[in-house]
């Protein structure tokens, strides 16, 4: 994470614009936050849209459609809920997202770069981009919560002097300072997610997606998670939030995305239900 967005984190006005960040020195290996892929150029900041799905489909080998001509744009800086019953394919579409699948058909856009086109190489570059936040936490059982958040950065290569300075911000802004040599054995359920989070952030991604992040958590947890990503929503940084969790969708009044059957079957500012 970059100082500019720490200070952003340590107290900006709700909907205080995201300070310019200087760009960090280039390193092999390594990407500055906000610089262009090889061979793709980003567009203009202000006309860039996170992600930007056009006549999407993906049909899996077994003849599965488990997403049909989705249309679907999230500028930067939204905040997205996505819901819809199991089977309805919230997974698949964040697997596109993250270019663990490939569409069958349509274009799928994340942060200007098209993932239809994006060579094997590039594909490391585009998920530091994009900080992926699961139900299950997804921790390694063995290493500290600063290791466990350090990891990120040491597969990237990111020599050890900016390690941990990004190390530090990332465990300050969700508040796990204090436990940074715990193992995850010996934390909450909510702090291991927070833990998850300060590992999402660390690459300081322009998007964060969250795979049900409450899903394992009781209702007071998980406040404090939807919190924290509303936080990390202010200073900027786009959060799709894929969930089941009614409560929260219907008392936050965001936008919804709803998929069934392969199908966005509504996209509006509302709640978990739609309201007539
Ligand atoms: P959700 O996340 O909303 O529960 P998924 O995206 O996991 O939905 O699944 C959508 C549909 O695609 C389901 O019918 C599921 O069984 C099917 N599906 C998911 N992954 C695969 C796969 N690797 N191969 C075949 N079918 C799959």
């Amino acid at each position: 994470m970059s100082d500019a967005v720490f200070r952003a984190v340590a107290g900006p006005p709700p909907g205080a614009p995201r300070p310019n960040q200087a760009p960090a020195p280039a390193t092999p290996g390594s990407v500055p936050p906000g610089a262009p892929l090889p061979g793709q150029p980003l567009p203009p900041r202000e006309r860039a849209d996170s992600v930007r799905l056009k006549g999407v489909s993906k049909t899996y080998g077994n003849g599965k459609e488990a997403l049909i001509d989705i249309d679907l744009v999230i500028p930067e800086g939204d905040f997205i809920f996505l819901v819809g019953p199991s089977g309805a394919g919230k997974s698949t579409l964040i697997k596109l997202l993250v270019r663990d699948e490939k569409a069958s058909a349509g274009r799928v856009e994340v942060a200007g770069h098209d993932l239809g086109h994006m060579k094997k190489r590039e594909v490391p570059l585009l998920r530091r981009r994009i900080g992926i936040v699961f139900q299950d936490f997804r921790l390694l059982p063995r290493k500290t919560v600063h290791e466990n958040v350090a990891f990120a950065l040491e597969v990237t290569g990111t020599p050890k002097r900016r390690m941990q300075p990004a190390v530090e911000r990332a465990l300050a802004l969700v508040g796990l300072t204090e436990q940074a040599r715990q193992r995850p054995d010996q934390l909450s359920g909510g702090e291991q997610q927070r833990t998850a989070i300060a590992r999402a952030m660390v690459h300081d991604p322009r998007l964060i997606i969250a795979d049900e992040p409450t899903g394992n958590l009781d209702p007071l947890i998980s406040w404090e998670i939807i919190q924290l990503l509303l936080r990390i929503n202010e200073m900027g940084t786009t959060v799709m939030m894929a969930t089941h969790d009614a409560e929260v969708v219907t008392a936050l009044r965001r936008r919804v995305v709803a998929l069934e059957d392969g199908r966005v079957v509504r996209d509006e500012v509302g709640g978990y239900h739609r309201e007539y």
